[in-house]
C-alpha cells in the first residue's frame, strides 16, 4: 500500500462559492473559505462522528460567498475550532458581517484564537515535511487603505521547501497575484473570483492578461455556480489560462459550455459524491468535487479526472478545452 498523502486538499463544490477543506499530516483539518450559509460543508462536518478538530478557519474575505457558514461551522464545532484567520475589513455595525463577528466575538471569549489575515502571517507549517501555508496579501497598508473588499482579499499560499503548489487568492484580481508571487508560479490557481477577475476588464486589463501569463499555472479551479447572473467563468480568462497551458476543472457548469447539461440538470460527473462529500443543493456539477493530493511536493489528482475529462470532451462547447494550450483527446498531462 502507498504511504498516506502529506496532504490532502478537498476543493469542494459550493456552487457560487468558495470552500477548501485540507487535511493535515495529524488528520486535523485546515479549511480556506467556508462556503454561503447552508454550505453543504456544514452537514458533511455534522456527519462526522468524532467531530474533526479544525487547526484553523481561514477566510480570505468576508462577503457572504467565502464567510457566510462560519457562524453554522462555530455553532456545530465551537470548542473543536482552534484559529479563525479573518480580515477585519468592514464596520462591524452592517449586516450580515456584524453577524459573522458577534459569533467570532463570543467564540472568542472562549478560548477561539482570532487572528488578522495579513502578509507575512504563517498559517500553518511542517518543517520536517517542507510544508508552510502562509499569507501572500493583504499587507497591512493595502488593507487599510482597501474600498473594495474583493480588492484586499487574503491571499493564501501553500509551498514545500519554497516551491509554489497552490495559490487561494479569493476574489483578488489576477494582476496583484501576479505581482505578489512572480516570478514564482503556482502550480495549482484556485479561481480567483470564480472564473470573472475583477480586473478582466477595464483599466487592468492589460496587467490582468500579463498576469496570466507570469502566473502560467498548470491546473486551475474555478468554482463556479451553474445559475450564476455575473457570466462567471468568463470565457476570454478560460481560454487565456489554457492557453498558457492550464488545465482547468469547473466545480459546476454553465449555460455557456453545454446548454442541455445545464437546462435538464445532467451532471456531467457527480465529484462531491465519488469522493465522499456533500453536494449543494443548487447547481450541477461539471467536476463537483476535485481532490488533489500532495506527496513529497508533488501534486496528484484523483483517480476520477480521466472520466470527467472524456464527458466533457463530449459537451457542446467546453469552455475548458478552448484554449491552443492542451486540446481534448489528448492523455492527461499529468
Ligand atoms: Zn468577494
Ligand atoms: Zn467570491
Amino acid at each position: 500500500m502507498r504511504a498516506k498523502a502529506d496532504l490532502v486538499l478537498d476543493f469542494w463544490d459550493v456552487g457560487q462559492a468558495d470552500c477548501t477543506v485540507i487535511r493535515l499530516p495529524d488528520d486535523r483539518l485546515f479549511i480556506i473559505d467556508v462556503g454561503r450559509m447552508g454550505s453543504p460543508l456544514i452537514d458533511w462536518l455534522a456527519d462526522r462522528s468524532p467531530r474533526p478538530q479544525i487547526a484553523a478557519i481561514v477566510l480570505t474575505h468576508n462577503d457572504s460567498d467565502h464567510a457566510g457558514a462560519l457562524p453554522a461551522v462555530l455553532d456545530l464545532l465551537g470548542r473543536n475550532v482552534e484559529t479563525v484567520w479573518m480580515l477585519r475589513d468592514r464596520p462591524s455595525a452592517l449586516e450580515p458581517f456584524a453577524k459573522i463577528f458577534r459569533r467570532v466575538a463570543a467564540e472568542e471569549s472562549k478560548g477561539l484564537i482570532v487572528r488578522r489575515l495579513e502578509d507575512p502571517a504563517v498559517l500553518w507549517e511542517d518543517p520536517a515535511r517542507g510544508l508552510r501555508i502562509h499569507v501572500g496579501y493583504p499587507t497591512f497598508t493595502a488593507n487599510e487603505s482597501a474600498r473594495r473588499a474583493n480588492d484586499t482579499s487574503g491571499l493564501i499560499l501553500l509551498e514545500h521547501n519554497g516551491d509554489l503548489l497552490c495559490a487561494w487568492p479569493g476574489d483578488l484580481p489576477v494582476h496583484v497575484v501576479a505581482d505578489r508571487v512572480s516570478p514564482r508560479r503556482p502550480h495549482l490557481l484556485h479561481g480567483p473570483h470564480h472564473g470573472g477577475p475583477t480586473d478582466f476588464k477595464g483599466v487592468n486589463r492589460d496587467r490582468f492578461r500579463n498576469g496570466v501569463e507570469t502566473l502560467s499555472p498548470q491546473l486551475g479551479f474555478i468554482s463556479v455556480g451553474s445559475k450564476n447572473t455575473y457570466s462567471h467563468p468568463r470565457p476570454g480568462y478560460l481560454r487565456l489560462l489554457a492557453h498558457h497551458g492550464c488545465r482547468v476543472v469547473c466545480s459546476q457548469i454553465t449555460n455557456a459550455c453545454d446548454r442541455d447539461h445545464f437546462r435538464n440538470d445532467i451532471p456531467v460527473f457527480e465529484g462531491s459524491g465519488a469522493l465522499g462529500l456533500r453536494a449543494p443543493r443548487t447547481g450541477t456539477p461539471c467536476r463537483g468535487a476535485w481532490r488533489v493530493r500532495i506527496r513529497a511536493g508533488e501534486l496528484e489528482i484523483d483517480e476520477f479526472s480521466q472520466v470527467h475529462l472524456n464527458r466533457v470532451a463530449e459537451l457542446k462547447r467546453p469552455l475548458c478545452l478552448k484554449g491552443r494550450g492542451w486540446t481534448a483527446r489528448e492523455p492527461l498531462p499529468w
